[in-house]
């Protein structure tokens, strides 16, 4: 801005616009050329990293399962990031779905550091651990003795994905329940509630919803949306450092801090 303002805005067609306000509503930093003029101006934009995308599996074990999706999962990064919930998809690329989403939003900033290779553990059956599934193994080898695993999911999973959960834990289809071993128990356990994928990328570049990242909050005044280091301009949307998992919170972020900074600008006009 050129001393005690106006700012200066040229447009594309050459045009140039002067005001005593302005603000800054973008979007994404990400891929902005506009990211070295707000940092000339003191700003510091927090590093922009990408948020809410889908996981592509190394090898894809379960490709020809795509389109089959559980409604609760419960998904963690290993070795130890917090467990996420929320229904699962399985797509062609690897996995998706408001769980994963909303652990790519949580994790967004480790799993850039890590080049979004890294390991996920699902739990197919939500909330229920390993000790409830033995429990339920215990009453199915009572009442369903004679009955082939195959053909008699522990639970109410996509049948297909069922199979693929005996397969992987090496357990035959026409085990009957009264015969598993133990040691395949566990391992049928260990596929259902911490089935291990290798990830290797993520959806492609731009794919992603949302940036995490970009202007620091607390160089914002969030009564106004004003620059604390600039009188006039003001910032709102996702150009701040702020990204909320699905669900609306972006938009309703960048509805909330554009009707604020709005408001603001017009009010002493
Ligand atoms: C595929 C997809 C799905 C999404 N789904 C959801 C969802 O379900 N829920 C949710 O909450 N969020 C979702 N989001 C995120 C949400 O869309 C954004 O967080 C939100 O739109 C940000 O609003 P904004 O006004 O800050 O930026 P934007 O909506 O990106 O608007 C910025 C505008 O500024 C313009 N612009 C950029 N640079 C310049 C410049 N130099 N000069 C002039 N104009 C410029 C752009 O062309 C654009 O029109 C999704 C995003 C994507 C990509």
């Amino acid at each position: 801005p050129a001393t005690g303002n106006p700012w200066v805005v040229k447009l594309g067609d050459g045009r140039v616009e002067k005001s005593q306000k302005l603000c800054l509503a973008m979007g994404s930093l990400a891929h902005s050329g506009l990211v070295r003029i707000i940092e000339s101006l003191d700003h510091q934009v927090l590093p922009l990293v990408p948020s809410l995308f889908a996981f592509n599996l190394k090898n894809h074990p379960m490709k020809d399962l795509s389109g089959i999706s559980v409604p609760l999962a419960r998904v963690r990064i290993l070795p130890k990031s917090p467990y996420r919930e929320g229904p699962l998809l399985i797509t062609h690329r690897g996995l998706s779905g408001p769980a994963i989403l909303k652990l790519s939003a949580w994790e967004a900033r480790d799993l850039h550091e890590r080049g979004h290779r890294f390991s996920v553990e699902v739990n197919w059956l939500g909330q229920k651990d390993g000790e409830s599934v033995r429990s339920m193994v215990r009453t199915f080898r009572e009442t369903r003795a004679t009955s082939k695993l195959g053909s008699n999911p522990i639970t109410e999973l996509p049948k297909r994905l069922w199979a693929r959960i005996l397969e992987r834990a090496g357990i035959p289809e026409d085990r009957t329940w009264a015969h598993l071993p133990k040691a395949e128990e566990e391992k049928l356990i260990a596929t259902l509630v911490a089935c291990e994928f290798e990830v290797d990328g993520k959806t492609t570049n731009k794919d992603e919803f949302v940036t995490c990242g970009g202007v620091s909050l607390k160089e914002v005044d969030f009564r106004t949306m004003e620059s604390r280091l600039r009188p006039g301009l003001h910032f709102a949307g996702e150009c701040l450092d702020l990204d909320g998992v699905t669900g609306g919170f972006n938009f309703q972020a960048a509805w909330t801090t554009g009707r604020i900074a709005g408001s603001a600008i017009a009010s002493p006009l």
